[in-house]
């Protein structure tokens, strides 16, 4: 597997994460069947939503709801991993499987049973430590059309920020979390700053902000 996360990350990191998996030993490959050595095996998820569809909910991937976690039934709710939500700043339906997001989308949806209306609107995000290398994400891996670099590719701390029509929608960063916060701020903030400030180490993204 020459780039593995490429349709997320882009080929270009998926590439790089490939190549410190292989330095460290670790043969990555893809396919339908695990070899027997093989000691990790990622298999994915599937939302488990026979019940919801039995019972007419809609279903498309997930149990469809608003940004409330309306389900199509009135009256009837869904929260969690299992819902592919309508995001307020994507402007589309997302589904994620993270806990913080299940949890907290959860609260908004408990919250809005209770009569409140105001959807749950954070960006999604998570992090993961390879090796010595730690990985942030911000964003819902939604399709992207420009990648801007601060740093250089492969030489740590480095961030990658995606924009879909010139509109901030994810960045990840390799030990570089303070800028993946930031741009995880400018997002909810619904904030837009330049690729060229994006892609200049001296431009403090707080300053979109303001
Ligand atoms: C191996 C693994 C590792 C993970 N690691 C991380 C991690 O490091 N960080 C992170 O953020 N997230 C991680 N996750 C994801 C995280 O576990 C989920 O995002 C989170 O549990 C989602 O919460 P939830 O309440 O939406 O769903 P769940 O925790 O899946 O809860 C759904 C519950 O509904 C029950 N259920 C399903 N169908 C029915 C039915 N018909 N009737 C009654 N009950 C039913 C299930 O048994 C389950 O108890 C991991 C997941 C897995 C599988």
């Amino acid at each position: 597997l020459a780039q593995p996360l490429a349709r997320v990350l882009g080929g270009q990191l998926g590439a790089y994460i490939a190549h410190v998996h292989r330095e460290h030993g670790v043969d990555l490959r893809l396919g339908a069947r695990p070899p027997p050595s093989a000691d990790v095996v990622a298999v994915g998820s599937v939302p488990r939503t026979g019940l919801a569809a039995r019972s007419g909910l809609e279903v498309d991937r997930g149990i469809v709801v608003d940004g409330l976690g309306r389900t199509s039934a009135e009256g009837v709710f869904a929260a969690g991993d299992v819902t592919r939500f309508t995001h307020p700043l994507f402007e589309t339906r997302i589904r994620v499987e993270h806990f913080q997001t299940a949890q907290r989308q959860g609260f908004a949806v408990g919250r809005a049973m209770a009569g409140a209306a105001e959807p749950y609107r954070e960006v999604p995000w998570f992090w993961s430590d390879q090796y010595d290398l730690n990985l942030q994400y911000a964003g819902a891996g939604l399709p992207w059309d420009q990648t801007v670099m601060r740093g250089e590719l492969g030489r740590p701390p480095f961030a990658v920020f995606y924009l879909s029509a010139g509109r901030l929608v994810a960045a990840v960063g390799i030990n570089d979390h303070h800028n993946v916060a930031r741009a995880r701020r400018l997002m909810e903030a619904g904030k837009s700053v330049t690729p060229a400030q994006l892609e200049d180490p001296a431009f403090d993204l707080r300053r979109g902000l303001a």
